[in-house]
Formats: structure tokens, sequence, C-alpha cells
């Protein structure tokens, strides 16, 4: 089973609240009251309509494969023991999209396609954050 990057968290300050969830295993997004609409990545206005009317709302942790990649080699020392990793874009069932990588799947090429139905996982970085990460439904 393929081993998973251990990134090294530092949140900026308008994600200090989704950090916190994920430490407790829950996936939430910031909400435009404006506009209606879910966003990510965190940040203190909306990037449609510009409100700073933002909440944190309880997400599905479920989604889909928007696109991904399969890591080989990489330049960053700290991930060269966890080659090869997939990194993804996925598509949450709110709408936005999130990058992040995937668990508990082969990394080659007849594992992983683009739609495939994925859900959130937690995984415990280097320095003790939980990274919200998926793996196939
Ligand atoms: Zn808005």
């Amino acid at each position: 089973m393929a081993i998973f990057p251990q990134p090294i968290i530092s949140p900026s300050p308008d994600a200090v609240e989704f950090w916190e969830s994920a430490r407790e295993q829950r996936l939430i997004l910031p909400f435009c009251n404006a506009c209606q609409a879910h966003f990510f990545y965190p940040r203190s206005g909306c990037p449609s309509c510009g409100s700073r009317d933002i909440a944190w709302v309880q997400a599905s942790g479920r989604g889909e494969i928007y696109s991904y990649c399969i890591h080989y080699s990489t330049s960053i020392p700290e991930l060269r023991n966890a080659v090869p990793f997939v990194t993804a874009l996925v598509t949450l069932e709110e709408g936005p999209r999130m990058m992040t990588c995937l668990v508990d799947v082969e990394p080659e090429p007849m594992a992983v396609h683009c739609g495939m139905a994925v859900e959130v996982t937690f995984v415990k970085s280097t320095n003790g954050f939980m990274v919200p990460m998926f793996r196939p439904t």
C-alpha cells in the first residue's frame, strides 16, 4: 500500500479554524452568507462577491477526482521517501476543489482515474496537524 507524504503545516490566520476542525477529523469549508456559496481555500473575503460575511460549515467529505498526478520523483527532500505518491485535485460535493493527496490507492495509472469517487480521511502531519486527504469509496 502506498506511503503518503507527511507535509509540514503552518496555517495562515484565515485557516486556523479549518485546521482546528481537521484536528478533530472534521472537514469544514468557508461559506459565503451573501452569495450562498462554498469556497476553498480559506480566506477572509468571498472570492465570488467579496463579502466578508463568511461562516464555517460542515462538508460531506465526499467528492470526485478532477485531476491527479502520480509523482515518481520529487525535489522536496522531506518527500523523497514517499515516492511514488498521488496528488489530486478533488471536486468536493459542495462544489469547491481541494488540492490533496490520495491514500489507500496504488500509485499507478490503472488504479486512479478522473471522476473516481473519493472520501476524506485524515493523516497526521510531521508537526502534529491532521491533514485531510482522500481515498477511494
Ligand atoms: Zn459571496
